[in-house]
Formats: structure tokens, C-alpha cells, sequence
């Protein structure tokens, strides 16, 4: 499980808890969140333009 954030916000994404203010649940994977999602704090960014977060571990 990764996170993946906003690189103009800051907005984090984990795969672990998901985001259910933006329907997805936890435990949603990365690969089945939209293409064209955008990011729900900014809307400037979308999924493309997010960073892999390198967790510990
Ligand atoms: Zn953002």
C-alpha cells in the first residue's frame, strides 16, 4: 500500500484509508481511482500529476 500526494497542495492519498468523501473506500488501490480524477483539496491537479509517497519500510 502507497500514498500519493499533490504536488501543488499537498493533498494525500493513502491506499490504506482511501477517501470516502470522494467514494473511495478504504483499501481503494491506486490503479482504480480515474485517470481524470482531480485532486479534491486544489482541483488544480489530477491523478497524473501526483507523487509517489516513499514510505518507511
Ligand atoms: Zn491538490
Amino acid at each position: 500500500m502507497s500514498s500519493y500526494q499533490c504536488d501543488s497542495c499537498g493533498y494525500t492519498f493513502n491506499e490504506v484509508d482511501g477517501d470516502p468523501r470522494e467514494g473511495f473506500p478504504s483499501g481503494t488501490d491506486w490503479d482504480d481511482v480515474p485517470d481524470d480524477w482531480a485532486c479534491p483539496d486544489c482541483g488544480v491537479r489530477e491523478k497524473i500529476d501526483f507523487v509517489v509517497l516513499d514510505e518507511a519500510g
